[in-house]
């Protein structure tokens, strides 16, 4: 029988969250709640220096708004004491190894590799130094870092050896990373804080992670953590690892770069639908579409259809997405907002505006041409036409029927159709040369309205 999964979204409370790392928590989300599980957020906040609790409020605020409502909240430095007594076992074991080198001394050796023509691996030099000249480096003092001895050799560390770990990826099917072909990974700086990796794993093992599900720029780590999770006795989860999005020029996304971010994106004005839905749905197979509900894309989500290449995010596909939502969003759905902006139109003006926005905040402005004062610049030929339209206005409030009846009768007594029929009247009514359907709005109008706009012209000309 399948396992309920528990899944975990990992981001580090540095900045905002952009649209590309919705996609990672919307993907996770929709995995396990489609079968049922559990949704943790868990701060990856091992970097205390560049964390704080407003990027961590931001990111439960941000993920709430795109419909993500976390089983559990977990925070790293609650935790310190399982990674330390994770590192000491890694110690006992003879798995962790401190290394004394510089950056500079790093970079020297490696910059000496790739002159040689090889990968730019770590030789494992500090493992062949003795104590005493340990003792001697920290009486100069230099503290140590620590490393993860990768299990890829069989007699001689010095001699790794082809070592393959393989997954079956959610997204990628079958992946494989050589164990020989990477440095053994720093696990503690020489400060003595964790890098992301151990607690990383650490967490997933206590917490029961079934499925990792995060973007492919983890791949190759992939590898290390595998075992990793070997080391501390563990059986390594399932790895999903999506395609990354791109901003328009074709580069990654950063939480530096804010524009992206997911408030910028809200505070644009975009449907927290829209932005889900193109969040998830860019770069698949299947065709980014104007949803109803959040539970209508779980239901498109399938980590089959993902494509392997970055996806390019643009803007201007997104306004596109969220015009063709809008139009066929319900009253319902909308009502208590058009109020908070102080729009009481009902049912019938927000259908005939919802086709002619691209923002829901644009409502605004069609109701002041519904309730307000407009100005119309009017053609000297129009003015008369005009004063005969007032004249044919059918008796009484004008109902959906009254558009047709009344054009009809303009129609029959001025012999004008087509253009020069319509665009004066949408002009006097509106003051502008194209909006929604005017049979929907000459009720909302009204008569008293009506007629002022369409004999304001004919006064002024007089
Ligand atoms: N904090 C890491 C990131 O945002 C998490 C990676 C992971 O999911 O393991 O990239």
């Amino acid at each position: 029988m399948a396992t309920t999964p528990i899944v975990r979204f990992a981001p580090s409370p540095t900045g905002e969250i952009h649209v590309g790392n919705a996609r990672t928590a919307l993907y996770n989300w929709f995995f396990t709640k489609s079968a049922g599980g559990t949704f943790i957020l868990r701060y990856d906040d091992t970097d205390q220096a560049r964390s704080t609790d407003a990027f961590a409020d931001q990111i439960a605020a941000d993920l709430a708004w795109l419909g993500i409502h976390p089983d559990r909240v977990e925070r790293q430095p609650a935790r310190a004491n399982q990674y330390d007594a994770a590192a000491k076992k890694l110690k006992d074991a003879g798995l962790l190894y401190p290394c004394y080198e510089t950056g500079e001394e790093l970079d020297r050796q490696r910059a000496r590799q790739r002159a040689r023509g090889r990968p730019p691996v770590y030789d494992r030099r500090a493992l062949n130094q003795t104590d005493a000249e340990r003792g001697a480096l920290e009486a100069e003092g230099r503290t140590a870092h620590w490393r993860f001895f990768l299990p890829n050799f069989s007699d001689d560390p010095f001699q790794p050896q082809r070592t393959e770990r393989k997954w079956d990826d959610l997204f990628r099917g079958a992946q494989h990373i050589d164990l020989a072909s990477m440095s053994d990974p720093v696990l503690i700086r020489q400060d003595g804080s964790f890098l992301y990796t151990l607690p990383s794993v650490v967490d997933d093992i206590d917490m029961g992670v079934t499925h990792v599900i995060r973007g492919d720029d983890h791949v190759t780590n992939t590898g290390a953590q595998i075992a990793l999770f070997e080391a501390l006795g563990a059986q390594p989860p399932t790895f999903g690892h999506h395609n990354l999005l791109q901003d328009e020029q074709g580069e990654g996304l950063s939480k530096r770069k804010k524009a992206l971010s997911i408030r910028a994106l809200q505070d644009a004005g975009y449907e927290q639908l829209a932005v889900a839905t193109f969040a998830t749905l860019i770069g698949t197979a299947v065709a980014v579409q104007p949803l109803a509900t959040t539970d209508a894309l779980q239901a498109l989500f399938d980590p089959q259809s993902v494509n392997k290449a970055p996806a390019r995010f643009s803007e201007s596909e997104l306004a596109h997405l969220n015009t063709r939502l809008l139009a066929q969003m319900n009253f319902a759905d909308v009502a208590d907002r058009l109020k908070a902006i102080g729009i009481d139109g009902g049912e019938p003006f927000w259908l005939a505006v919802r086709p002619n926005m691209q923002r829901l905040a644009d409502a605004r402005g069609w109701w002041d041409i519904v309730t307000g004062s407009i100005s119309a610049d009017i053609d000297a030929d129009d003015v008369n036409f005009l004063q005969t339209a007032a004249r044919l206005l059918p008796e009484g409030e004008p109902d959906s029927d009254t558009w047709k009846a009344w054009t009809g009768a303009i129609r029959d007594e001025t012999g004008r159709k087509g253009k020069p029929l319509f665009m004066p009247l949408r002009l006097a009514l509106t003051g502008l040369s194209s909006g929604p359907e005017l049979a929907q709005l000459l009720p909302l109008i009204g008569r008293p309205r009506t007629l002022a706009r369409l004999s304001a012209h004919g006064r002024a000309e007089n």
